[in-house]
């Protein structure tokens, strides 16, 4: 491939929710031997079977070709064994949920049982890339690999170079967005790089005019689709993301950002995260969504 050596062929993903399987999608489809990790097997089935849906929805509407998706299929493998997942990987890539010490742990297991080449590519959404690396063996060989919802749709992966990320390693990175067919951006490591502080802020600042009554959220939603020329409105987004996953990076930003208060969450944003209104992934939201 194309940027990569010939030897650079394995990719481990940790986390089979809604970014881990949709990056072993587009990985096995690109060609690399796939393993997908997850501690929970109720998840890792889940996330299989998200796969094989989305391969038959794209082969059913003529975007990748049966033969291909069935050699995408056979490139991947589920595991629940960390050590069979890590061994011989090139690239271990963690999805897990966007906490640091989570993140800090899984790597150094996974560190512990990949080869000693191997790079670790986080897809966090706001943390320090610095602070995830801090234990790692070789924190050189330590990136961000910022992927948007859903993976196998979406065109942007937003690399993140920490003062210690090499540039092998971020070249190494950049041929593998080649490779998965996304577009790359390079982004210093700051709380919420480029993405996550724009698109939060937006997000943010919707959910507290819902709070207001200013609109309704499918107004607001159309205010930005329609108004904007946006593909999607902030709201409906936030349902997409998961507002848990929101949250945690709103307050993440308001305590890491010097021009905090922006990202301050708004009470709603709590008082549905502790009502279990996560958006798509618990059926209700700002929208209500079907199985
Ligand atoms: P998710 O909750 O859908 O999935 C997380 C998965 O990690 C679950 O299947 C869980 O069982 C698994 N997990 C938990 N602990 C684990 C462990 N120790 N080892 C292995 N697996 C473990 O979360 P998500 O939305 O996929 O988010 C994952 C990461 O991606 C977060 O850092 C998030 O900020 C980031 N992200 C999310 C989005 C989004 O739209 N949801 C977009 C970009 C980045």
């Amino acid at each position: 491939m194309n940027g990569l050596p010939d030897s650079f062929r394995t990719l481990t993903v940790i986390g089979a929710g809604t970014m881990g399987h949709g990056i072993a999608h587009v990985s096995a489809l690109a060609g690399f031997q796939t393993r997908l990790f997850d501690v929970d097997q109720a998840g890792l089935d889940r996330g299989m079977a998200h796969i094989d849906a989305n391969f038959k929805k794209g082969v059913a509407r003529g975007k990748v070709g049966e033969e291909a998706a069935q050699a995408a299929l056979s490139r991947l493998c589920a595991t629940s064994d960390l050590a069979a997942a890590c061994e011989g990987a090139n690239l271990v890539i963690e999805a897990v949920p966007e906490r640091l010490d989570l993140k800090r742990s899984v790597f150094a297991d996974a560190a512990s049982h990949a080869p000693d080449t191997a790079i670790f590519g986080t897809n966090t959404s706001s943390l320090s890339i610095a602070d995830i690396s801090r234990d790692m063996p070789h924190p050189d060989r330590v990136i961000g690999l910022h992927f948007f919802n859903p993976v196998h749709i979406m065109k942007l992966l937003e690399i993140i170079v920490s003062e210690q990320t090499s540039e092998r390693t971020y070249a190494t990175a950049e041929a593998y967005g080649a490779a998965i067919g996304k577009q790359t951006i390079k982004v210093r490591d700051v709380p919420g790089f480029a993405t996550s502080r724009l698109g939060l802020v937006i997000g943010l600042e919707a959910i507290r005019m819902v709070e207001q009554g200013v609109a309704s959220a499918e107004d607001i939603d159309r205010a930005m689709t329609l108004g904007y020329g946006f593909p999607m409105g902030p709201l409906r987004l936030t349902d997409l993301v998961g507002l848990d996953v929101r949250l945690h990076i709103a307050d993440y930003l308001s305590e890491h950002l010097p021009d905090g208060a922006h990202f301050a969450p708004p009470p709603l944003l709590r008082a549905m995260v502790a009502d279990g209104k996560l958006g798509k992934k618990s059926g209700q939201g700002f929208y209500a969504w079907e199985s």
